[in-house]
């Protein structure tokens, strides 16, 4: 009998659209296979930002109580509406508002499995044959890995170490054509630490309407600010340009778990409305499922009655532990911090390899740190940066110091003798 030969057809394996090394938690997971479990040493984590599992980050009893509570009612087993509970759209509608010269209603928000399946919505309601969307480097890869596998081509834009990491606005001129849709920026800034200025905000907005291009903007770090930039939203800027803001309780509340995110939509001219791109939304906000029923149901508890004393005291240690890793390695001689961490809870610090010996990239360096040291730092390549540090500091100050002083040792080590 004649063998029939089979074709397949999902595209060349060149393409590679799945990459398993290109997550923080992936690279992260490399970086501890090499510990020895039963070494008594404590690991640092200063890899992922997830300071949950720190005594001084915990969760407010508000959160826990408001949650318990709507549980406990009976009344939130079922679906929720698509886009979440109306009088909790409305809560997150008020809470951004508080910040905003206008009113967001209820209508412009939507309720997400926090803020990564916000990105992942609004990557594919601007997926179209074609189309490229400008992204910041350094950035967050799940963007990139977002782009790939949506086959949306994917730009980069630099920011600005030497100018406090704000948007290199030439070279957004330059990225963008017409088929560019968006472009994404993170502020406060993970993986820079980084809090865009009001003036900065807004060449930003002026750019982007010039060039025809929605702003993205991460704001998964809104007012975890502490240094002497005040956190401004992009949606101030709608009056320039149509904004979207993705947010959620993982970080200013400490609540990664509990992935309650969301989609908030400034479009003072109505131009996503009339592209379509809300009713897009809406499509896919259908197709998934959002947050569990009786999570939405304790937001409105949770986004009013959190006091200020909470935010304020977890401000406070972010700001010691960014003083502390900004003192602790500017004396570093292999180590250069171009900026103090002014926002959210990483600071980037780059490589001066010439004066290593033994170490050739980054990668290197985190994998012989996590061996030796028993120290988890992210190789800057995986945030976009090759040959630089991403340093999560939201950790215990006591474990924060234990883990520096790992460092600055290892960096003795390695450093060359003449
Ligand atoms: C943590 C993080 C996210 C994901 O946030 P979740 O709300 O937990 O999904 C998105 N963007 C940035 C920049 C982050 O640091």
């Amino acid at each position: 009998m004649a063998e029939t030969l089979t074709t397949w057809h999902f595209g060349t394996k060149e393409e590679q659209r799945v990459s398993t090394t290109d997550t923080i938690k992936g690279v992260v997971a490399k970086l501890l296979k090499d510990i020895d479990v039963n070494d008594k040493r404590q690991v640092i984590p200063l890899g992922k930002g997830d300071p949950s599992d720190s005594p001084s980050f915990k969760v407010h009893p508000i959160a826990e109580d408001a949650v318990a509570e709507a549980l406990r009612s009976g009344e939130f087993n079922s679906y929720a509406p698509d886009g979440g509970i109306l009088s909790s759209r409305r809560s997150v509608a008020e809470y951004l508002s508080h910040s905003l010269p206008y009113e967001l209603s209820f209508e412009d928000v939507y309720l997400t499995a926090g803020t990564k399946q916000a990105i992942d919505i609004m990557m594919s309601v601007l997926a179209r044959p074609g189309a490229n969307i400008l992204l910041p480097r350094p950035g967050f890869p799940l963007y990139e890995s977002c782009c790939r596998l949506k086959n949306i081509e994917v730009r980069h834009f630099d920011l600005l170490p030497e100018k406090d990491w704000i948007v290199d606005l030439d070279g957004v001129n330059t990225l963008a054509d017409e088929n560019s849709v968006a472009m994404v920026i993170i502020n406060p800034g993970n993986p820079c630490g980084n809090v865009y200025t009001y003036e900065h905000l807004q060449k930003v907005a002026q750019t982007a309407r010039k060039l025809g291009l929605l702003v993205i903007s991460d704001e998964v770090y809104g007012k975890l600010v502490f240094g002497d930039t005040a956190f401004v939203p992009m949606g101030v800027f709608s009056s320039i340009v149509p904004v979207i803001t993705l947010g959620s309780i993982s970080k200013r509340w400490i609540l990664p778990g509990w992935r309650l995110g969301w989609i908030a939509i400034s479009d003072n001219d109505c131009i996503l409305k009339t592209f379509k791109i809300v009713d897009c939304i809406k499509c896919c906000l259908k197709i998934t499922s959002g947050p569990a029923t009786f999570i939405q149901a304790a937001i409105p508890q949770i986004l009013s009655k959190t006091p200020e004393d909470y935010f304020e005291n977890t401000l406070a240690i972010l700001r010691e532990a960014a003083n502390l890793c900004w003192y602790e390695l500017k004396d570093v001689a292999c180590i250069s911090c171009p900026y103090k961490p002014e926002g959210s809870m990483f600071i980037m610090v780059k490589l001066n390899l010439y004066l290593l010996d033994g170490i050739k990239d980054d990668i290197e360096f985190c994998v012989k740190l996590a061996r030796e040291e028993y120290v988890i730092i992210l190789p800057g390549i995986t945030v976009g940066l090759k040959n630089w540090l991403r340093i999560t500091f939201a950790i215990e100050l006591t474990s924060l110091k234990d883990g520096l002083s790992r460092i600055k040792a290892f960096c003795k080590r390695y450093t060359m003798k003449y």
